[in-house]
């Protein structure tokens, strides 16, 4: 196989293997188990053209920046744990478009996050 291909492979891997979203510092750790070449520069690239061939999508966190998700999972929310600062999902979502909105306005994405404790940083 051609590396760039193993390279794109073993980063598609690591979003597969976690079920939830992922920063690019975790995309490499996770990555270079498998694929050593890995850097930096080659998980931005490989990041960027996965969001653009719609297999990868952005959340954009208020405090952490950039998490990367599947684009499949479909529209829901997260939670942010202080202590480990991971992201989880949160299946789903009660928010009706219309109840949001501004007269007049068009609302046409939202992202929210909840804050708090996971619950293995809770039990410790
Ligand atoms: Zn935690
Ligand atoms: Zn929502």
């Amino acid at each position: 196989m051609e590396r760039k291909t193993i390279q794109k492979d073993a980063i598609k891997e690591a979003f597969l293997s976690k079920s939830r979203p992922l920063r690019v510092d975790e995309v490499l750790l996770i990555g270079r188990k498998k694929v050593r070449s890995l850097n930096q520069a080659t998980v931005y690239r490989n990041l960027k053209s996965l969001v653009e061939a719609g297999w990868l999508k952005t959340i954009h966190h208020p405090e952490l920046g950039v998490f990367y998700e599947r684009a499949e999972q479909g529209h829901h929310h997260h939670f942010h744990c202080h202590a480990c600062n991971r992201l989880f999902e949160i299946p789903g979502c009660a928010l009706r478009k219309k109840e949001s909105a501004l007269p007049g306005f068009v609302v046409e994405r939202h992202e929210v996050f909840f804050f708090g404790v996971c619950s293995s940083c809770a039990h410790t």
